[in-house]
């Protein structure tokens, strides 16, 4: 239950994470299950071991005689032993000896124990015999019928670190009280405000105990009547026999668990358990610490062992994981001498030496099951209460006539000394017996109480973590309402906690008993807050009931606790450093941090105070007297007289700039929270019976949080500036939500206290003293010194500021009657005044109560409205316009930049709205009777005096003697002074007022001859220069003075009765003529705006020109593209066009889109016409291995492609090589000096971890920083035009039958020319005659050749240099220029590329054509020219041995070797590689030929003819399978056509293929199936020969889009026809496809293959609600270890494969090196790219490769549409869908490499972060 507070605190300098040894993360492991799993291992275990178990019994000494026993078999044995137990007398004695018999031998290999067979050994040897002794029948039966009937109502699962806990912000009692994730599942809570955390381990569900939630303590799961539970609890009690088996045997086990717990010998056992010949066997055995690091132990544990790493790593991660670990074993002298050598190592590394010890191997053995049998108690006592109580009762037996404590009181007592295993199992001891009996929790609790101060010592001492020491407990008693009740009222926990902390806090104290935290540890320091932690625990419910044992108690308590607020009161004095800046920067984080612990503390003080009248006196009496205290001890007894206006102040002699202070009062601020709430509660009447008046001196009772805030004043005005960072660090945070409501805030009601008691001119004069402004204001001072006159003009501002909030801030409840609503509604608005704020901003910006809440979300929606965020940023909320009336400029919580802003912002606004600037306070709520005397200070003479004079000196224009913001503090006041009496006149009649503010601002200060008074001064500030922005805002004043004057005639005139609804009146009147004069004013700026508004207008433009001129040639690139889009798209629109202009295949072809391409060169912004002969141009791009469209996730990807074969594709599309370009186009020489550069450069600065890996290439885009990692050169495309005339003439004779002719005797003429050379991989044709016609090898060269293109080098150069980098870093190899795989794949990256291109558009259900980026069109334009143009750097034989490959897969009768069937291979590479890679069988030993563009266009028809009939049969083998359930009438053409066709098929694969599917159904899905494979040709052919595509193609729609495609592609719409049309030449060919080995084995069913049209990669679906991912991340279990640890399960969101992350577990071993589970993952599921979701911290991860990654915000938003990282808020979260698309397009947009580049780009954060072990 509850879950400890104090992690959620701040603590000052986190402390170093690193890789200590720390159990942090590490939860307790669970006995329950293991226990479970023991059991479950039993069954079977038993038969196995039959024999084992007779041998041993035999060894037993044969008691019992023969298992002939009435339960049959083995089963009897344990029953026997039991029974034969039973005889013998003492239970106890004959425990031991079985135990001393049995255990060092179960236990005896320590060093490498074979864990299942001591478990199987020790449940048959003593857990067996000790159940069937209790339970004296079958434990499994006696056991179930228990679990049926006994379970408690409470849950009380036990938290392991890194499990979410759940609580109800509607319902808990208090943020401790959580649930687990079953029962909140199961609860009403589901649907509540609800927040979700992570466990740190440690701490239970609170299921069940009713004082924890409001409503609903119970999960369905829980409830009475429930399936799972008890029915009644009478019914399940035990039997007595049962009872008192159990009672018998308990202490005796329970004894036996303590004492070798707590066993100290090392080598002796007691002598009980000492039975047989000590042996020579020790083990060394190593402890935890959390001083040493992991690295530091390994290292010590290799030189001291001599062992390897791995080794080491083994023992220190069990080390850290159980606490203790043996290295080494042998006899005693070895094992001693390894002990002194790990001390001797460690202690060179770190100076601590590791702690070592070195056992007896029986101690340990018993240790170690003792252990063994706390679990099993634990388990045992899950089943029925009754065992709880007896164990309890046991534990809490004191024993009569000795000193010791019971027990479970040695056991706490021992906590500290034991290591982290054994600690673990006695906390889950604990929580499953008394935490889950309330009446033992009560118990526990006392004596836990009992022990408070040892235990809290002790572990202040330790340096293990807080969440496995036992004092870590007391959250689960403390927070117990009830509970803490007992605890104050009999056991007065609040003093015992208190006066732990005086204890341990005073080696902080200094001479004058004042805590000074100089050089403390923060360590220690973070202990100490444990203690503090418990009393906020302890406070966290206020008491409904008192009775006046409680009074007594607490009062008790609370002068305890002001005894430390007096050891903090003053303490870390500071004084003015002069001359010399200081030395070292003091600390201050210590006392800071106390301050912020304390905060919410004092405030529970002094609410419980105020429950209760005479307890809220009582208090305020000895807080007083403790303030008093301080107060008169101080130094100086001197005192000075101060005179002015007739008044006169004596006062002590202080200077805060010269005198020693301190900002830490938290006795004075105490005082003034109680103060207010004796106004509050009206008791402030009696405080005369409590502190006589002549004790309460107010000046001393102010005196100190006075000289605070001149502190302030001081610091802003940079007196303090030689006292270093540490002065400005505090008074940040005496300011920060974090501490102001017990520190800033407090002292602004100490001096509202004062001006309530004191003369309001004394108070003023006082103010005017301790600000040391006295001289100041009495004369006008020297001008000399401009940094001293500017440093009294600061002072003034701040004092002006402080007096007006001590009239002005009344938002406290007993200050004036305000709730608590309302001052949270005001605290929104005024940051909401500043600008629209996220919710979390807002949350904040607000102080948290002790239950963590602000009070936000109650009070939110009635002054704001939610604007909902887009696909990135976040919701905000904008302030309801009805609200900007509330804002108050100065606001006392806003920072001197946060004024600004909202002052900026405000007045904006009223300018938008064509209103006046004024920003006058909003009328303040009136101030509580106790606090009424403070507006005084308004209109007294002090304070007439200081308006007059500052506003002197403006109209005077002494300019350095005033300032902006002086004046605007100064009308603020009068404003303040006017609303007030205003507003008291509006309530009683004239007479009755006795506020004259009015009066005396219109009185004469002077009889000087040129004085004026505070009105007339106003008149005349209007016309100074430097005040015209304020001018609004005065005018605004002088309104309020007539009004005020008005009302002041009026109600003398007309009396009482018109005072109400004669204001109205006047009011109308005066709004009337005001606003006349307003709307000519409002006019005259309207129009000056206007004029202002036209010439910036004329300026601005006359910018934008000039930018556009001179960075004309940026702007080029990207408009010359978009001009040629432009250009495609009118071509299409003109008439003229013809419609064979839309076929790109065959005779019709039509006519390229011909351009000259003139590029610029980002670099050296030139332009460059792209030609064959220049020097390159190219592209910027990057390649990246893809798994993006694999229909075979998680299939095993070869890592390194020394062995690969890329030249066939999968059909599953398992890898690929993707090529993307951020469109940026350079000169070739200019991209290689910008390359060099950036090398030279990296070269230079060594050290500075470089984000891109210039070894591979690595480069960001010059321009758009995206990353890439080659460049392709651009192409230019050649011309083509057909003469229709030829064409027609070559059609006549170039039939199909023909063409394949002449190419059979082109590619037989090489390979008979070759075979004299080589032999091997010639080609050789089976069928001959396959035609009429005879063709010989020059056949081919008879319709139409044309000699090559010639390349520029510097274009050849680029062509190696990118067809290089696609080899090295598709198949990840070193680069090799000569490599015959690189032409493979250069059309292997064309391919791929277009089919991700065609998959993205389908995705993005845009049309095929028209719609790409710009970045996509000129990268796939440059990519499929390049393809094209690669042939020539290669040889040409190579390229025709891989052509010949290529062919045969159709051509069948051109047998090679190992050439795939026509379904092992993925059909639209084959159609890209041997369209590419036909042109190289034109060439000849001579000449440089190529086939013309007529022969090009039936070679390319005739080529995409074949594989697409290849493709069609592909698909009606693999994907017409299943028989259509609807049933359709179609009898088109094409199902005729079908039907026919399948019969063929079916002929040919004997019989394999039959099924009886309808012609229409083969139709439909050969459709769908192909429709991928065309729209990915219709590209290519476009991109290749650039031939404008059919307007259908434009657009987005199925049919059309069909038709379409055909045309272009020169295809029958009915697909059918082309084996028909083609049938004599196909049918050989369809034969020999069918009847391979490899398509018959899949038609019997024996492999499977990929369907068509191939599924769309998605990521994994994701649930709604983030909690259920939570949920299946609580129930993942790393695959590799069995542990309990606490994992960081991270899904893969591209195949939703739970990993098990940084943890060495799962690591894995990679070429040679160590990478982590999701780094290993990533190579196999995506490549080396992937995307992961970090589920406990709902971040999302991209990684790439083994060095880069970064973090994406999830695509989970909680109401107010903000993210959550790290869950820190716990708000519920819920799937944005949006968010998720755009995820899932940064993949299918090979995109993730970029985000990673571009995410580490803008951090600049060198991340420190390993990824390679992620
Ligand atoms: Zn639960
Ligand atoms: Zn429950
Ligand atoms: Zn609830
Ligand atoms: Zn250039
Ligand atoms: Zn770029
Ligand atoms: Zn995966
Ligand atoms: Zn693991």
């Amino acid at each position: 239950m509850r879950r400890s507070l104090a992690h959620a605190q701040w603590q000052p300098g986190a402390r170093t994470v690193g890789r200590r040894i720390r159990t942090l993360q590490l939860g307790p492991s669970a006995p329950a299950t293991s226990f479970r799993s023991a059991r479950w291992q039993r069954g079977g275990a038993r038969l196995a071991l039959a024999a084992v178990s007779v041998a041993l019994k035999m060894a037993d000494g044969g008691s019992g005689g023969a298992g002939s026993g009435a339960s049959g078999g083995v089963l009897v044995q344990p029953r026997e032993r039991a029974m034969c137990w039973d005889e013998r007398v003492d239970f106890q004695a004959a425990f031991l000896r079985k135990l001393a018999k049995y255990v060092p031998n179960i236990y005896s290999a320590e060093m490498d124990p074979l864990l299942e067979k001591q478990e199987e050994m020790a449940q048959i040897k003593i857990f067996d015999p000790l159940e069937w002794y209790l339970f004296r029948e079958d434990p499994d039966v006696c056991l179930e019928k228990l679990r049926q009937c006994g379970a408690s109502q409470l849950c009380g699962k036990v938290f392991k670190g890194g499990e979410t806990t759940y609580s109800c912000r509607d319902c808990a009692i208090d943020p401790t009280c959580v649930l687990c994730m079953d029962c909140f599942q199961n609860s009403i809570h589901k649907n509540h405000r609800y927040k979700m955390h992570t466990s740190t381990g440690g701490g239970f569900c609170d299921c069940g105990d009713t004082e924890a939630w409001k409503t609903g303590p119970l999960c369905t799961n829980h409830e009475p009547g429930a399936a799972s539970t008890t029915k009644a609890n009478s019914e399940c009690q035990l039997n007595e026999e049962l009872m008192a088996q159990a009672k018998k045997m308990f202490p005796s086990i329970l004894k036996y668990i303590v004492d070798m717990t707590i066993w100290e010998e090392e080598k002796e056992l007691p002598p009980v358990l000492m039975t047989r010949e000590k042996t020579d066997h020790y083990y060394c055995v190593l402890f935890n610490d959390e001083h040493h690091s992991y690295d530091h132990v390994i290292y010590s544990l290799q030189r001291a062992l001599g062992c390897e790493v791995g080794e080491a790593q083994l023992h220190t991660t069990a080390i850290d994981k159980e606490g203790r670990r043996a290295v080494k074993e042998g006899p005693y002298v070895s094992c001693q001498e390894t002990k002194e050598e790990i001390k001797r190592h460690s202690e060179n590394v770190s100076q601590q030496p590791l702690h070592v010890e070195v056992l007896h191997a029986d101690v340990m053995a018993h240790q170690k099951f003792a252990l063994r049998l706390g679990s099993w108690l634990n388990k045992l006592m899950s089943y029925s209460s009754d065992f709880r109580q007896i164990f309890c009762q046991i534990c809490l037996k004191e024993e009569a006539d000795s000193e010791k404590p019971c027990l479970i009181s040695m056991l706490m007592l021992w906590d500290a000394k034991l290591h982290k295993g054994a600690r673990k199992i006695l906390h889950e001891l604990i929580f499953s017996s008394f935490f889950m009996e309330m009446e033992y929790k009560k118990l526990f609790a006392i004596e836990f109480v009992k022990y408070y101060k040892p235990l809290q010592k002790e572990y202040i001492s330790d340096d293990h973590d807080r969440s496995i020491s036992v004092t870590a407990l007391s959250v689960q008693m403390f927070t117990v309402p009830t509970l803490a009740r007992h605890l104050i009222e009999e056991q007065n926990v609040i003093t015992v906690i208190t006066e732990t902390l005086l204890e341990v806090l005073p080696e902080y104290l200094d001479k004058n008993d004042k805590f000074n935290f100089q050089g403390y540890s923060q360590d220690k320091l973070g202990r100490v807050y444990a203690v503090i932690c418990d009393l906020k625990y302890i406070l966290i419910t206020k008491p409904t009931v008192w009775t006046d044992r409680l009074r007594v108690r607490f009062l008790e308590g609370f002068r305890s606790f002001l005894r430390i607020l007096t050891c903090m009161q003053g303490m870390e004095e500071i004084q003015r450093q002069i001359g010399q800046h200081i030395e070292v920067d003091p600390d201050w984080e210590a006392a800071i941090a106390i301050q912020m612990q304390l905060k919410n503390i004092l405030l529970m003080f002094q609410e419980w105070c105020a429950c209760d009248e005479d307890l809220l006196l009582e208090a305020y009496k000895e807080c007083h007297t403790a303030v008093m205290r301080c107060s008169t001890s101080s130094r100086s007894r001197e005192k000075t007289v101060l005179q002015l206006c007739g008044h006169t102040l004596e006062s002590k002699r202080y200077r805060v700039s010269v005198d020693p202070v301190s900002i830490h009062l938290p006795l004075s601020r105490t005082l003034a929270g109680l103060h207010v709430r004796l106004s509050k509660t009206g008791v402030i009447s009696r405080l005369q019976e409590f502190v006589p008046s002549e004790q309460f001196q107010v000046e001393l009772l102010m005196e100190y949080p006075l000289r605070c805030l001149v502190l302030v004043a001081q610091v802003a005005a940079e007196m303090w500036r030689r006292n270093g960072l540490s002065l400005i660090s505090q008074v940040f945070y005496y300011q920060d939500v974090k501490c102001r409501e017990e520190m800033y805030d407090k002292d602004i009601i100490m001096l509202q206290i004062g001006a309530s008691f004191m003369d309001p001119n004394l108070f003023l004069l006082l103010i005017l003293q301790r600000y040391e402004l006295v001289s100041a204001f009495k004369k006008i001072m020297p001008t000399k010194d401009q940094d001293l006159t500017k440093q009294y003009n600061i002072l003034i501002e701040e004092m002006l500021q402080v007096l007006i909030y001590v009239v002005g801030e009344r938002y406290v409840p007993g200050v004036s009657s305000v709730t608590k609503e309302e001052i949270t509604m005001r605290e929104i608005i005024h940051l909401l005044c500043i600008e629209p704020m996220a919710h979390s901003a807002i949350a904040k910006s607000l102080p948290e109560n002790e239950n963590n809440e602000t009070g936000l979300e109650k009070v939110i929606n009635k002054v704001a409205v939610f604007k909902k965020p887009g696909v990135s940023g976040h919701g905000v909320y904008e302030l309801k316009d009805e609200c900007m009336k509330e804002f108050n400029m100065f606001f006392y919580h806003y920072t001197k930049t946060q004024h600004s802003k909202a002052e900026h912002t405000q007045k904006k606004r009223r300018k938008q709205e064509n209103r006046d600037e004024a920003l006058p306070p909003p009328p303040p709520p009136e101030f509580s009777p106790a606090f009424s005397n403070v507006v005084k200070v308004l209109n007294c003479d002090i304070m007439m005096y200081i308006l007059r004079t500052i506003l002197q000196r403006a109209v005077q224009l002494e300019t350095h003697l005033w300032t902006e913001a002086m004046i605007q503090m100064v009308l603020h006041l009068l404003s303040l002074g006017l609303l007030e009496e205003k507003q008291q006149l509006e309530k009683a009649p004239e007479e009755e007022v006795t506020f004259d503010f009015y009066h005396k601002a219109s009185r004469m200060g002077s009889s000087a001859l040129n004085a004026l008074n505070i009105l007339m001064l106003l008149e005349k500030l209007k016309s100074v220069p430097q005040l015209e922005a304020q001018k609004d805002m005065i005018n605004w004043i002088l309104q309020m003075f007539d009004t005020v004057k008005r009302l002041r005639e009026k109600s003398s005139l007309v009396a009482t009765a018109a005072t109400t609804s004669g204001s109205e009146t006047t009011k109308g009147d005066e709004t009337q003529s005001t606003q006349e004069k307003e709307k000519a004013e409002r006019k005259r700026k309207a129009e000056a705006a206007r004029l202002h508004r036209q010439k910036i207008m004329a300026q601005m433009s006359a910018l934008q020109r000039n930018f556009i001129e001179t960075h004309k040639l940026l702007y080029e690139n990207t408009q010359e593209t978009q001009g040629r889009e432009d250009s495609v798209m009118e071509e299409e629109s003109i008439p003229l066009a013809i419609d064979s202009s839309k076929i790109v295949l065959g005779s019709k072809r039509g006519p390229s889109i011909t351009e000259k391409e003139v590029l610029t060169c980002i670099l050296c912004q030139e332009e460059q016409e792209v030609r064959l002969e220049s020097a390159a141009m190219v592209l910027s791009a990057c390649v990246q291995k893809s798994t993006a469209l694999t229909q075979h996730r998680g299939k095993t990807l070869e890592l390194s492609g020394d062995t690969l074969e890329p030249l066939f594709m999968d059909p599953d599309l398992s890898c690929g090589t993707h090529t993307g370009s951020c469109g940026h186009v350079m000169h070739a020489a200019c991209w290689q000096k910008y390359f060099e550069a950036m090398q030279l450069n990296s070269q230079q600065r060594l050290h500075v971890e470089q984000i891109f890996d210039l070894e591979n290439g690595e480069y960001l885009c010059p321009l758009c920083k995206s990353l890439c990692n080659t460049v392709i050169p651009i192409i230019p495309l050649q011309t083509q035009k057909i003469n229709s005339e030829d064409a027609e003439a070559v059609a006549q004779i170039l039939s199909l039958a023909r063409w394949l002719e002449i190419v059979k005797a082109r590619i037989l003429g090489y390979s008979a020319k070759n075979a004299k050379g080589e032999k091997q991989n010639a080609p050789c044709l089976i069928n001959k005659g396959m035609g009429d016609f005879t063709s010989e090898f020059h056949s081919i060269l008879s319709f139409g050749v044309q000699p090559s293109a010639k390349y520029s080098n510097s274009i050849k150069e680029m062509l190696v240099l990118f067809a290089t980098t696609v080899y090295r870093v598709g198949l990840k190899v070193a680069p090799n220029e000569a490599d015959p795989r690189i032409p493979m794949m250069t059309w292997s990256t064309c391919a791929f590329t277009i089919q991700c291109i065609e998959n993205l558009l389908e995705d993005e259900g845009k049309p095929l054509f028209g719609s790409l980026q710009n970045r996509q069109h000129s990268g796939l334009k440059a990519l499929v020219q390049f393809a094209a143009a690669q042939r020539t750097t290669s040889p040409q034989s190579l390229i025709q041995k891989h052509l010949v490959r290529l062919l045969a897969v159709l051509l069948p009768n051109l047998k090679m070797e190992d050439t795939p069937s026509i379904l092992d291979v993925d059909m639209f590479h084959i159609l890209v590689g041997a369209v590419l890679a036909f042109p190289s069988l034109y060439w000849e030993d001579t000449v440089d030929l190529q086939p013309s563009f007529i022969s090009s266009a039936y070679n390319h028809l005739y080529l995409f003819h074949l594989v697409t009939m290849a493709h069609i049969t592909q698909i009606l083998l693999t994907s017409a399978t299943e028989s259509p359930t609807a049933q359709s009438q179609d009898n088109s053409e094409e199902a005729h056509t079908a039907e026919s066709f399948c019969r063929e098929v079916c002929q040919y694969t004997s019989g394999c293929f039959s099924r009886d599917v309808p012609g229409w159904h083969l139709w439909d899905c050969v459709k769908k199936g192909i429709t991928p494979y065309l729209r990915c040709a219709a590209l290519f052919f476009h991109y290749m020969l650039r031939v404008s595509p059919p307007e259908d193609l434009l657009l987005v729609s199925e049919e059309g889009e069909f038709k379409a495609l055909c045309s272009y592609l020169s295809l029958p719409t009915n697909l059918f026809l082309l084996f028909e049309e083609y049938w004599g030449t196909v049918s050989p060919l369809l034969q020999r496809w069918c009847a391979d080995p490899a398509v018959l084995s899949f038609l019997k069913g024996k492999n499977i293959s990929v369907r068509y049209p191939r599924k769309r990669n998605n990521l994994v679906e994701l649930p709604e609600d983030y909690s259920c991912l939570l949920n299946q991340a609580s129930q993942f279990r790393c695959p590799r270890s069995s542990d309990d640890e606490r994992k960081h399960p991270m899904l893969c969101l591209f195949c939703g494969t739970m990993l098990c992350s940084q943890n060495t577990c799962c690591q894995e071993l990679v070429n040679g090196e160590e990478l982590g589970a999701c780094t290993s993952h990533a190579l196999q599921c995506g490549a080396g790219v992937c995307m992961f979701l970090k589920i406990r911290e709902c971040k999302v991860v991209l990684i790439e490769g083994k060095t880069r990654g970064c973090l994406y915000p999830a695509p989970y938003l909680d109401e107010y549409g903000e993210t959550d990282p790290g869950l820190k808020r716990g708000n519920p979260l819920h799937l944005c869908h949006e968010r998720y698309r755009k995820l899932h397009l940064l993949w299918q947009q090979h995109c993730i490499i970029e985000e990673i580049a571009r995410s580490q780009e803008t951090n600049q954060i060198v991340f420190g972060f390993n990824w390679q072990l992620l």
